[in-house]
């Protein structure tokens, strides 16, 4: 029997290693062209994969590591060699991938046998469980709604996984009496502060030589090829948590929700890349952080913080996802349509809040959460993109990025195409970007202008976005405030926020933002 790793399951005690000693692994090159990946995420990618074999065949494993145009190409060169053999590999949280990866197989005379995916801290059963749907359908259903026609929520799920895992629990009580601390996680740092080091895994011979590779062949992608500085391996990883620890958990919370000009990483752990890779469990970066703050180390709106995007929004976005494809990646119930401006590929604008984040993904595939949501996804949202559209120039943009985590993320929680993860879209104007950031003071925009040349283009943006979808947004829960202050503006006031929100769509698609 062999086991049939992916490049995203790259643990090195993934359940099935534990009853075989062959393993195959397959670079499938032509695959990586789907979309101009950042070369950094090919690079991360190729070369956690290669240094993956060679700590297996140091472990005294048997590795076949097939570099092929396809996966097909590739597994027929497999089954030549070893005809009928029978496969084992783990499940892939990517919509349809098991069903193509059977069949593939099956194709070429072979059997694959798929278990659980043991690099997710919940399982398929244990979701499907708590919210009352029915698994007799492994969760192809299409449903992102529980049996009684509600809609799932973060909130409730990341309890149930807390008091099933006893993660920050102290009996049947969360730690420290509150299940949440989210409203300690919105300070900004004062002017002084100077953010913690932040770690740089310096690319090896491998790394360099899969560097070449891409440099080459994929000389056509989208980001900066140079600077690669991400764990590759899982030593790296497990220092990468001890580094986040140690040195950047403590004002986790505080600072979670702030953005600072010319600072791309602030105090977040930096670790999604190494999770999303298979390099890391998910209780390999929880345990540390609660025994922080047992120790006294770290406070506890940090570590409850960082729990809850791990064990909470993590695993629900993955499990959402599961339910909700494949209709996810085309829900548009806005009808939004425009094509994303040519900022988003060459980060010229004005707008310093957005240049910055346009210019942290081109540089390193990463920008942290708020950059994500509230500056990139905010302002595709208010501008009218696609949803689809925005979710592939995630998909290809991101080093961290994979469908199941990227399209529930971006089309659900940025765009609100549906609200299976939210009951309200993420719209934000100048004020918020301004409360939770520096950029508007070396920003050439006025944050408090609505309309006039000078303006920040979020505002006009954001009154009409409201205006725009006010039939499907007014009645939606916690829209009341925002729709309080529409109804306040009169006619002529109308009339100047759409001319000004028309003149900024027009500049913005011809790259005069
Ligand atoms: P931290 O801020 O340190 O958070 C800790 C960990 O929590 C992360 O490493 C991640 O594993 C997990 N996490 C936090 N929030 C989420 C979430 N909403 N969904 C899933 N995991 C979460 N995450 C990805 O891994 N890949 C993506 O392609 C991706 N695309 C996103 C697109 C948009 C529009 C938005 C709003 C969010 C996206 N996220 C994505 C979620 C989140 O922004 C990233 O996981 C996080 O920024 C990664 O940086 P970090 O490791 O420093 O995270």
């Amino acid at each position: 029997m062999t086991v049939w790793l992916l490049g995203d399951q790259l643990h090195p005690d993934a359940t099935p290693l534990r009853s075989a000693d062959h393993v195959l692994l397959v670079e499938a090159h032509a695959f990586a062209e789907r979309r101009r990946y950042h070369p950094q995420k090919l690079t991360l990618v190729f070369s956690a994969m290669r240094h993956f074999r060679d700590d297996l065949r140091d472990r005294g494993y048997d590795v076949t590591y097939l570099r092929a145009e396809t996966f097909g190409d590739a597994l027929e060169e497999y089954f030549e060699a070893n005809p009928g053999d029978d496969l084992v590999g783990m499940r892939s949280p990517s919509h349809g991938a098991d069903e193509w990866r059977r069949r593939l197989v099956d194709e070429r005379g072979g059997a694959l046998t798929l278990v659980e995916n043991d690099l997710f801290l919940t399982s398929r059963a244990d979701f499907d469980a708590w919210a009352g749907v029915d698994a007799s359908d492994d969760g192809e259903s299409g449903t992102a709604v529980t049996d009684e026609g509600t809609a799932f929520r973060q909130e409730d799920w990341y309890r149930h996984v807390r008091r099933e895992t006893g993660i920050l629990m102290d009996g049947d009580d969360p730690v420290g009496g509150a299940w949440n601390y989210d409203e300690e996680n919105r300070e900004t740092p004062p002017p002084e502060w100077s953010p913690p080091d932040v770690p740089r895994f310096e690319p090896d011979g491998t790394t360099r030589g899969v560097q070449a590779f891409v440099a080459e062949r994929y000389d056509d992608h989208w980001g900066d090829p140079s600077g690669f500085r991400w764990p590759v391996t899982r030593e790296e990883a497990l220092t990468a948590v001890d580094h986040f620890v140690s040195v950047r958990l403590s004002e986790f919370g505080d600072y979670q929700d702030a953005m600072r000009d010319g600072e791309w990483a602030l105090c977040h752990s930096l670790l999604s890349a190494a999770l999303n890779l298979g390099l890391l469990r998910p209780r390999e970066v929880v345990d540390p952080a609660v025994a922080a703050y047992e120790s006294g180390d770290a406070p506890l709106n940090s570590v409850e913080g960082f729990v809850r995007q791990v064990i909470g929004w993590r695993e629900f976005v993955r499990h959402v996802y599961r339910r909700a494809m494949p209709e996810l990646a085309e829900a548009n119930q806005l009808g939004q349509t425009a094509s994303l401006p040519p900022l988003y590929w060459d980060g010229e604008t004005e707008m310093r809040c957005l240049s910055e984040a346009v210019g942290h993904v081109r540089k390193r595939g990463y920008a942290h959460h708020i950059e994500r949501l509230m500056i990139l996804a905010n302002f595709a949202l208010l501008y009218g993109v696609d949803p689809a559209e925005l979710n592939e120039w995630f998909h290809l943009g991101f080093v961290d990025a994979y469908h199941w985590v990227t399209t529930p993320n971006v089309v659900g929680m940025g765009s609100f195409g549906t609200d299976v993860l939210s009951s309200k879209p993420y719209a934000a104007s100048a004020n918020y970007v301004d409360g939770m950031s520096d950029y508007c003071a070396a920003c050439p925009y006025a944050k408090s202008e609505t309309t006039g040349e000078n303006a920040c283009p979020f505002n006009a943006l954001y009154w009409d976005f409201l205006k725009r979808h006010e039939e499907t947004l007014r009645g939606t829960g916690r829209m009341g405030l925002m729709y309080s202050h529409v109804d306040r503006k009169d006619d002529a006031e109308w009339r100047a926020i759409r001319q000004r929100a028309e003149d900024l769509r027009t500049a913005a698609a011809e790259g005069e933002l």
